[in-house]
């Protein structure tokens, strides 16, 4: 399968002179079965996804994982091109609240005057189901075949967030994306260690540096580099990427930050590959 980050930014879109390097979208990844297309996040990224799929012959199948609905990893949902386009079918997967679905909050961004276009309105042939830690989901190719599965953890934000898993069953191979989610002070997370165990690559929130969570944001939901490495090495990937980069660090200060954590996760442990995200950054598993 083929990765391609859309959008790695955290919290709000950032665009400047400043961010060109590293990027200004907020989170959106993709990945790329042939046939099918699995979505993480619709954060503003997405629609420069939504464009390059109009572009390609086919109609490939689409499967959308959003982490949680904060404005950041949704704001991009109304302006994603396929999702006005007949012919089009998406699933939508994620969690919604107690007294409203995943559907609905969707549906609620586009009510307006927020929005000129209602959910309703669009002409794909859209799913939405809620789903709960611990679910795993069949991604099947259009000829009805398995080919992956997602799986789903709980971690640890406000107002909650979903990390997942993404299996391709064909290759063998296996990441997990696990963004908006603080570490706990006295232990490991092992809800993401133990889903990542195996995977291939890890990609995870280190929006802030250690001595930012530590003097000004703990409990905000966020994490930092250290504790994505920790658990890196605890599941045992091969490679680690630090996302949901911080709308305050430009380009210059993330390129000395990711060369300061490189050289420190070398000494660490050199097995293991680290990089921070970039938009258009690709990896093929
Ligand atoms: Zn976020
Ligand atoms: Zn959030």
């Amino acid at each position: 399968m083929k990765l391609r980050f859309w959008g790695v930014r955290g919290s709000i879109p950032t665009p400047s002179e400043e961010t060109v390097r590293f990027g200004g979208n907020t989170s959106c990844l993709s990945a790329d079965l042939g046939g099918n297309i699995v979505i993480f996040d619709a954060g503003t990224g997405i629609r420069n996804l939504g464009n390059t799929i109009l572009e390609r012959k086919d109609k490939p199948k689409l499967d959308m994982f959003l982490s949680h609905v904060h404005w950041d990893h949704i704001q991009g949902f109304p302006f994603f091109g396929p999702g006005y386009r007949d012919g089009y079918s998406i699933d939508v997967y994620g969690r919604g609240k107690a007294d409203n679905t995943l559907g609905e909050i969707l549906a609620g961004q586009m009510e307006g005057p927020n929005f000129p276009v209602s959910l309703h309105q669009l002409g794909a042939k859209f799913t939405y189901s809620d789903i709960t830690p611990g679910q795993s989901i069949p991604i099947k190719s259009p000829a009805g075949e398995t080919i992956a599965k997602v799986t789903c953890a709980q971690g640890c934000h406000p107002n909650g967030v979903l990390v997942y898993r993404l299996d391709d069953l064909r290759k063998g191979t296996a990441f997990v994306y696990a963004t908006d989610t603080e570490h706990y002070a006295n232990r490991m997370d092992l809800n993401i260690g133990d889903l990542a165990k195996g995977a291939d690559l890890l990609i995870y929130d280190g929006m802030y540096t250690p001595e930012e969570y530590e003097t000004k944001y703990k409990g905000w939901g966020h994490s930092t580099w250290e504790k994505g490495f920790e658990l890196a090495g605890y599941a045992g990937v091969k490679k680690y990427i630090v996302f949901h980069h911080d709308p305050n660090h430009n380009d210059d200060f993330l390129e000395g930050y990711e060369a300061e954590v490189k050289d420190k996760c070398r000494t660490l442990n050199p097995k293991l590959d680290v990089a921070f995200a970039r938009e258009k950054m690709e990896i093929a598993l």
